[in-house]
């Protein structure tokens, strides 16, 4: 059913230019589930965070100055916030109890009131090898999110949430359907990070290869859990801030392992160019033409794909820093010869040397619409982007086999 209804004639999403791209177009629909739609039948897309009970608010929401004045408003002298900070974001604890250098009397209600709990385990889903975790958490309303740890040879990464649900109403994506819960807050985000340490110090994630001398603590960050990341930027800038500033202030990592993935919000990324925090950018493409982008990924309707690659140019052009694009390799959908060939016409359009393309290779999903390409096709259009000068490999699509690659963390509660 899915599929036939998928399918439609060649020529609706761009002509095929070849007689070996004469292949089915496959055309983007839901399956099981119907996207909402906005009053002129588009998908919605909900940008606004529907109001509900804000978390509480952590230490790590604070910046330094606000970290002092909550240690002097309880009475106590500004160092404190420095050891305070040194607890959560070194040893990653916010056990009063391991806080043996505060004053013992009122040092539970001192760490209740500026360390309250954000996130409490709900489910832990390890591989068989036990090198990635995918965690499922609930905030303080009972929303619910995911982050997904990842061992690789020589680093650890962690991919974190930004918002509960997500507004972009994406239908391929299990997170969207639900439409977005709520933004989360600097503190939940950096939270997932903490957490996520807290289980390397104690041994909790396998997979270490003989020889690896990496630190047991998360190096690599990428936004590409739930949620759209730039939809709720300020707090995603906040987040990130913390991340990089130096220990015990914040958890010391480099703004270059951090990765910053959008659909295309076209305004935030020319903020996010500005703020001389250089992350790395990724733009998650996946259709190098309106026609199927439109259905494909529906913010498309508000930033075109020329608009979102120029906003992608000017990011390097004012962080030097070298732009990832996302291409899930979908069968029939994205995958055509042609495709690859007018991906690298619009990248070489704005200059060489400032972007690299990372397909994505999807699981075999037999019965579904949104299935794997045939290798060969795969390999056809890494190998066109290539010819043409465009640095492309296949990424990694580690976390599948628990449901934890990028666009498929639902949090259903089982
Ligand atoms: S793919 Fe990303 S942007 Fe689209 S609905 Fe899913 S989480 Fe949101």
């Amino acid at each position: 059913m899915a599929i036939e209804r998928g399918i439609r004639n060649n020529g609706t999403a761009g002509a095929p230019r070849t007689v070996a791209d004469a292949r089915p177009q496959v055309l983007p629909a839901t399956e099981g589930w119907q996207q909402k739609l906005d009053e002129e039948g588009r998908p919605l897309l909900q940008f606004a965070s529907p109001k509900r009970g804000k978390p509480p608010v952590h230490w790590a929401d604070l910046d330094l100055e606000g970290r002092v004045a909550a240690v002097r408003e309880r009475g106590l002298p500004a160092f404190r916030a420095k050891q305070l900070s040194t607890h959560y974001f070194t040893h990653y604890t916010a056990d009063p109890a391991a806080m043996t250098d505060l004053p013992a009397a009122g040092r539970d209600e001192l760490v209740a009131e500026l360390l309250p709990p954000l996130l409490t385990e709900v489910r832990r889903l390890t591989t068989d090898n036990g090198d990635t975790i995918k965690f499922l958490w609930k905030l303080h309303d009972g929303a619910l999110v995911e982050s997904v740890l990842m061992r690789y040879p020589g680093r650890i990464t962690l991919c974190v949430s930004s918002q509960a649900g997500c507004g972009m109403n994406c239908p391929f994506c299990a997170t969207g359907q639900a439409g977005l819960t709520r933004n989360m807050s600097a503190a939940e985000i950096v939270d997932q990070v903490v957490a996520a340490n807290r289980v390397l110090a104690e041994g909790g994630l396998g997979g270490r290869k003989k020889g690896d001398e990496t630190p047991d603590r998360v190096g690599n960050i990428v936004f590409m859990g739930m949620g759209e990341p730039l939809a709720n930027y300020a707090r995603l800038m906040s987040a990130v801030r913390t991340m990089v500033a130096p220990q015990p202030d914040g958890l010391g990592m480099s703004a270059r392992n951090i990765t910053v993935s959008t659909v295309g919000l076209v305004p935030a990324i020319r903020k996010l160019a500005d703020e001389k925090v250089p992350v790395t950018f990724a733009l998650s493409l996946h259709a190098p033409d309106d026609t199927l982008r439109n259905e494909l990924i529906p913010v498309n309707s508000r930033w075109k794909v020329d608009e979102a690659l120029d906003a992608a140019r000017e990011y390097f052009d004012k962080t030097g820093r070298r732009v990832s694009i996302e291409y899930a390799l979908i069968k029939d959908m994205n995958d055509h010869a042609w495709r690859a060939d007018l991906l690298a016409q619009k990248l070489l359009e704005r200059g060489r040397g400032w972007v690299h393309v990372n397909p994505i290779p999807l699981n075999p999903t037999p019965g579904s619409i949104w299935t794997a390409s045939d290798r060969d096709v795969q390999n056809e259009f890494v190998r066109r982007l290539n010819d043409a000068g465009i640095p492309t490999t296949l990424r990694d699509t580690r976390g599948k086999e628990i449901d934890g690659a990028c666009g498929q963390l639902a949090a259903a509660d089982a």
